[in-house]
C-alpha cells in the first residue's frame, strides 16, 4: 500500500488548515468554507462517527435513472438514507420527496447529517436560459451572474442546493459536443464567467436558504478531448494545462466553488478522476482548495476500462488516494470500509473526505435548515424572470452576416417594405429543442414561446402576412415537405428559414464528425435559394458549424444557440430592430471540418502564411512549404471574438500610458502597470452596444506565446454619435505567462496591444517590458 500518496492528502489538509487559520477574514467573505467553530462541530461528528458512517459521507447516488449517464438501478434510495450511507443524492426535483428523504436522514440516520442534493442546473432551473455557449456570446457578467442567482432561487426553491455548473472547460474544437456546456475557448473570458456564475448561485452567502453550493467541473483538459469525441484520450504540455485549461478552475475555486467534478478523460495517461498530479497536487495542494471533489459519473469505475485497476475496490482506491473525495454513481467506495480495516487505507484520510464534505453541507447551512420551503411553484413564470431570460437571450444572439437585399438596404432587420414572410424550417416552431441540452426536471416546453408564435404575434400587429412550413426534419433525408416550403416562399418578399441542430446533437456523447446543417437542411436551403427569394437564417446550434456553404445562399445569418424560454420574442425584437444584435462568438466558426481543433489564441508556427494567397493551391515552394492546407485558407470563417451590430463603431487610434514597463517591477508585486486607452464611436445611425476587446501579443520570450491573447472586455452601449474612452490596465496579471522554467513570471518582451472588436481587428499599439 502506497502510504506515502495518503500522506500528501494529510499534507493537503495540514496546508488547507494553516491557510484558512491564517485567513480568518475569509470568514466575512460571501462564502467562508472554513470556520474554526464549524471546524470543531465537525471533529465533534468525526469523533462519534464509525469508518462505516464516514464512508456514507463518500457515497453520491443517483436518485432514478435520470437523463445523465447509466443510472439503470435508480430508486429513491430510502433505506440506505435511513443507514447512513448514503452522503448525497442527485436527479431528484420533487421538494416533497426530497423533504422525505431529508427527514430520514434527519431523524433516522444515527448521526443526523443532512443530504446534499444536488442537480445538473446548468442554464436556469424553470426559466431556461440560452445555453452557456450562448450565454458566453453575451460577455456579460452582471447579466450571467443574474441568471445564475434566478436558476439558484427556483433550484433551491425545489429542495435543489448543490448544481453541477458551471462547466469551465476550455473547448477549442467544434466537434466536442460538450462545447455547448462551456464558455468557448478562451481561459480569461472563461475565468470571469465561472466566477460570474459562482457568485450568481452562491450570493451573498451560501447558508441562505435561496442560494445553492456551484461545482467546477470537468477536472481538468475534459474538452481536449482528441479528435473531439467525447471522453476520448488527452495529452497536454503542462504548460498548456496550467495556461489554457486551468486558470477558469483557479478562477472558481478562489470565487469560493465549493466543489470540484473530476473528469472522464484521461490526462498524460493517468485518468482524471486518479490523477493525483492534478487533484492532490495543484488542486488541493497548490490552490489549497477546502471543499470537496467529487467524481464524475460512474467515473471511477471507468478507471478499470481505462485499465489502471483490474477490479472495482482497486479503481476506489486509486480515485481516493487520488483525491477524489466523493464517488458519484460507481457504488465502490463502501468497499473503502475494508479496505480501512485492512489498513490499505488510512482512516485519517478518510476523514479528511468526510470533513471536505460537512464543511460544505455546514456552509449550505444544511444542518440548521435541512428542508426545502415546499412553497408551491408559480403557474407561470414571473414576467420579471421572463424580462432576463429575454434580454440574456437577445444579447447572445450573433449576428454574423447581413447584407443589403437587391437594391435596398440590409436584409435586417426588416424593412417596411416586407409584406410578406415565409417562415420556414424545423426549428420554428420546436419548444423542446429551444430548451436545449441540460435543461432541468423543472423546467418544461409549455414554457417557450418559440418563433412561430412570437412572429405571428408581430406580424399580425403589423398588417403584415405570415406563411408557415415545416420543410424538413432536422435529420433525415424525406423531402415529403419541400413543395410546402417552397410554395409557401413562392409567395413572400422575405423567407425567415430556422435551421440548425437538435438539443441532442451536441452535449454529452453529442461529438459531430461532420459539422454542416443535419440531414437534409441544405438541400432545403439550396431549393429555397434557387427561386431567387432572399432568406434571412436564424442558425440553431449548441456549437459552432462549418457554414461554408451555408453562407452563399442567405442574406443574412443570426446565430441564436439554443436561447431558452423566451426564444421567440427575443429573435423578433432583434429581426424587427427593436434591440440590435451585439453578441459575439466565443468560439471559433471554421470554414470546414478538416481545420479542427482550431482557435485563436494559437502559436505563430515558424512558417506563418502572412501575405500568402491561400485561395487557391500552392502553385511553387514559395506558396507551399507554409503551415497550411493546400485545399482551404487557414482563417475560420467567423473568428474568435466576431458579431456585427446593426450600427458601426469606430475606433480610434489607441494610447498607451506608458513604452516601457520593469519585469521587475511588475513581477515583485510593486503595482507597476500601464493604461490602454481608445475612443469608440457609434457611427452608424441606431443606438447599439459593442463589446470591445483587449488582446496582447509578446514577442522575444523565452517560450512562444500566442498570436494574440484575450486580457480584457467590456460591454459599452452608445446612442447615436456618441463616443466614449475605454481603458484598460496591463499589469503582472495581463502579462505573465508559464516560462521556460514553468514558473509564472513576466519575462522582457515586445508587447502589441489591440483594442477592436474581434480577434482579428482592432487599433494597435506597442511597448516593451525591459529587465
Ligand atoms: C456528466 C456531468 C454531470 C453528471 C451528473 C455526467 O454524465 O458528465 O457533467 O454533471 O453526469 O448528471
Amino acid at each position: 500500500m502506497p502510504h506515502e500518496k495518503i500522506d500528501v492528502n494529510v499534507m493537503a489538509l495540514l496546508l488547507s488548515l494553516v491557510f484558512f487559520a491564517g485567513h480568518l477574514a475569509a470568514q466575512d467573505s460571501p462564502v467562508a468554507l472554513y470556520d474554526p467553530r464549524i471546524e470543531a462541530r465537525i471533529d465533534g461528528l468525526l469523533k462519534q462517527m464509525t469508518v462505516e458512517e464516514k464512508v456514507g459521507q463518500l457515497v453520491q447516488r443517483d436518485a432514478y435513472a435520470g437523463i445523465t449517464g447509466l443510472g439503470a438501478e435508480g430508486g429513491t434510495r430510502s433505506e440506505p438514507v435511513a443507514r447512513g450511507e448514503i452522503g448525497s443524492l442527485f436527479n431528484l426535483t420533487d421538494p416533497g420527496q426530497i423533504n422525505a428523504l431529508q427527514k430520514l436522514a434527519m431523524e433516522k440516520s444515527r448521526m443526523h447529517i443532512p443530504l446534499l442534493i444536488g442537480l445538473d442546473v446548468i442554464h436556469g432551473f424553470r426559466t431556461t436560459f440560452p445555453v452557456p455557449l450562448g450565454m458566453a456570446a453575451t460577455w456579460d457578467l452582471a447579466l450571467v451572474e443574474h441568471a445564475s442567482r434566478m436558476a439558484a432561487e427556483e433550484a433551491s426553491a425545489a429542495g435543489v442546493r448543490w448544481t453541477f455548473s458551471p462547466m469551465v472547460d476550455i473547448a477549442r474544437d467544434a466537434r466536442w459536443g460538450r462545447i455547448v456546456e462551456g464558455a468557448g475557448e478562451d481561459p480569461y473570458l472563461g475565468a470571469a464567467l465561472a466566477r460570474a456564475y459562482v457568485r450568481g448561485y452562491q450570493g451573498k452567502r451560501l447558508d441562505a436558504p435561496d442560494s445553492i453550493a456551484a461545482c467546477a467541473k470537468h477536472y481538468v483538459a475534459y474538452g481536449a478531448a482528441e479528435a473531439g469525441r467525447d471522453y476520448n484520450t488527452v495529452d497536454m504540455s503542462e504548460r498548456t494545462l496550467r495556461q489554457i485549461y486551468l486558470p477558469p478552475f483557479k478562477a472558481a475555486v478562489e470565487a469560493s466553488a465549493p466543489t470540484v467534478m473530476s473528469a472522464f478523460n484521461s490526462l498524460d495517461d493517468v485518468p482524471a478522476s486518479a490523477n493525483e498530479f492534478t487533484l492532490q497536487g495543484i488542486l488541493k495542494g497548490e490552490w489549497k482548495f477546502p471543499g470537496f471533489v467529487v467524481s464524475d459519473y460512474g467515473a471511477i469505475r471507468e478507471l478499470i476500462a481505462h485499465g489502471i485497476a483490474n477490479d472495482g475496490p482497486t479503481a476506489a482506491r486509486r480515485a481516493f488516494l487520488a483525491g477524489v473525495d466523493m464517488d458519484m454513481e460507481s457504488n465502490l467506495y463502501p468497499d473503502l470500509i475494508k479496505q480501512v480495516r485492512a489498513g490499505g487505507v488510512r482512516e485519517v484520510a478518510v476523514d479528511d473526505a468526510v470533513r471536505r464534505i460537512l464543511r460544505v453541507k455546514y456552509a449550505l447551512g444544511l444542518f440548521d435548515h435541512p428542508y426545502a420551503p415546499e412553497k408551491p411553484s408559480p403557474a407561470a413564470i414571473p414576467p420579471e424572470y421572463r424580462e432576463i431570460a429575454r434580454r440574456a437571450a437577445e444579447e447572445s444572439f450573433v449576428l454574423l452576416k447581413n447584407e443589403p437585399l437587391v437594391g435596398g438596404g440590409p436584409a435586417l432587420p426588416v424593412n417596411s417594405s416586407v409584406r410578406t414572410i415565409a417562415l420556414i424550417g424545423p426549428l420554428a416552431d420546436d419548444a423542446p429543442d429551444m430548451l436545449g441540452p441540460w435543461h432541468t426536471g423543472g423546467s418544461s416546453p409549455k414554457d417557450v414561446i418559440t418563433l412561430r408564435a412570437a412572429l405571428a404575434e408581430r406580424t399580425a400587429a403589423s398588417q403584415m402576412k405570415l406563411s408557415y412550413a415545416r420543410g424538413t426534419d432536422i435529420w433525415g433525408d424525406s423531402e415529403a415537405g419541400f413543395a410546402e416550403a417552397l410554395e409557401a416562399a413562392n409567395g413572400a418578399d422575405l423567407v425567415i428559414l430556422a435551421l440548425g441542430e437538435d438539443a441532442d446533437s451536441s452535449a454529452e456523447a453529442g461529438s459531430r464528425a461532420h459539422l454542416g446543417l443535419p440531414g437534409n437542411q441544405q438541400k432545403l436551403l439550396e431549393s429555397i435559394a434557387a427561386r431567387g427569394k432572399p432568406i434571412v437564417l436564424i442558425l440553431f446550434s449548441g456549437r459552432p458549424l462549418a457554414l461554408e456553404s451555408v453562407i452563399p445562399h442567405v442574406r443574412a445569418l443570426v446565430e441564436a444557440w439554443f436561447p431558452g424560454v423566451e426564444a421567440g420574442p427575443a429573435l423578433v425584437r432583434i429581426l424587427f430592430g427593436d434591440g440590435s444584435p451585439s453578441g459575439k462568438l466565443t468560439a471559433t466558426f471554421p470554414r470546414v471540418v478538416g481545420q479542427e481543433p482550431l482557435y485563436y489564441n494559437a502559436l505563430n508556427t515558424g512558417r506563418p502564411v502572412d501575405g500568402i494567397d491561400l485561395t487557391h493551391r500552392p502553385r511553387n515552394a514559395a506558396e507551399r512549404f507554409h503551415s497550411r492546407y493546400i485545399d482551404e485558407p487557414n482563417s475560420p470563417l467567423f473568428p474568435f471574438g466576431y458579431g456585427l451590430s446593426y450600427t458601426q463603431f469606430a475606433y480610434s487610434p489607441l494610447t498607451l500610458s506608458a513604452k516601457t514597463l520593469s519585469a521587475r517591477a511588475l513581477n515583485s508585486g510593486r503595482g507597476a502597470s500601464l493604461l490602454v486607452s481608445a475612443k469608440v464611436k457609434n457611427t452608424g445611425g441606431r443606438y447599439g452596444e459593442e463589446i470591445v476587446q483587449l488582446y496582447i501579443h509578446q514577442q522575444g520570450t523565452s517560450v512562444a506565446r500566442p498570436v494574440r491573447e484575450l486580457k480584457g472586455f467590456r460591454r459599452i452601449a452608445l446612442a447615436p454619435g456618441e463616443s466614449q474612452r475605454v481603458e484598460f490596465i496591463i499589469g503582472r496579471e495581463e502579462l505573465a505567462f508559464w516560462n521556460i522554467a514553468m514558473k509564472e513570471v513576466v519575462e522582457p518582451a515586445r508587447v502589441s496591444v489591440w483594442l477592436g472588436p474581434s480577434s482579428v481587428e482592432g487599433s494597435q499599439a506597442c511597448f516593451e517590458i525591459n529587465e
